[in-house]
């Protein structure tokens, strides 16, 4: 079994067979997520930066499962002290496990909270499952290393924010989606606050216009990968 679930904001749950990778879960205080993890079989989280609408519940997820997070060096040891398990990396660095790796790549965004004023860079991050490349682009503003991204790895999923103010708009995202050439796009980190809401079907309209599909997955929703 092979499956990515949209989990609402830029959170998302790859699962593969006894696997479950939690990206970026902001659960606790988003109003349009729904998801239990005490249900699911969690084995690793990976958090893209500090912000609370992405570190989310990663932590005490971690301390009731036992999932490292997986982060920024600054960042994981900043998990570390709050009692969770953590694997710090570097922007460039690649991680290898039974299900695929995990390699953490630039993003254009700042990485802290209230209570660290420095989590080290914002990272986006790019998974390989049996072949199948994942590219999640964190809250990057649109980026010249979408070029390279694509000539290196060809992802074939890219999942993009498109929700403008805090990360790219649509119209940055539609570019970043035909720079990055992916087959199928996923839209995130939209109408989860005043500040970010959009019309998603103006955004399908635009990648579909370029000759990629746009699945614009709701809650819970699901590809099989
Ligand atoms: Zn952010």
């Amino acid at each position: 079994m092979r499956k990515l679930t949209y989990l609402g904001h830029s959170a998302f749950f790859i699962e593969k067979d006894w696997d479950g990778i939690l990206i970026d879960p902001f659960i606790t205080g988003n109003p349009l997520a729904n998801f239990d993890y005490k249900k699911k079989r969690i084995t690793h989280i990976v958090v893209t930066h500090a912000h609370l609408d992405h570190l989310g519940d990663a932590i005490a997820i971690s301390k009731h499962t036992g999932a490292p997070i997986i982060a920024v060096f600054e960042l994981a040891n900043y998990c570390m002290e709050k009692g969770a398990k953590a694997i710090g990396v570097n922007i460039g660095g690649k991680l290898k496990f039974g299900w695929g790796t995990v390699k953490f790549l630039p993003a254009i965004h700042t990485s802290s909270n209230p209570d660290l004023p420095y989590g080290g860079l914002a990272a986006s991050v790019l998974f390989d499952i049996e072949g199948t490349i994942i590219y999640h682009a964190g809250d990057t503003s649109l980026m010249s290393e979408f070029d390279l991204i694509r000539e290196l790895y060809s992802p074939y999923y890219a999942l993009l924010p498109i929700g403008g103010y805090y990360t790219m708009d649509m119209e940055d995202a539609a570019v970043a989606a035909k720079m990055l050439y992916a087959m199928e796009v996923i839209p995130m980190h939209y109408n989860t606050f005043p500040h970010i809401k959009v019309d998603v079907q103006k955004f399908v309209d635009m990648i579909e216009e370029q000759g990629q599909k746009c699945l614009p997955l709701k809650v819970n929703e699901y590809v099989e990968l």
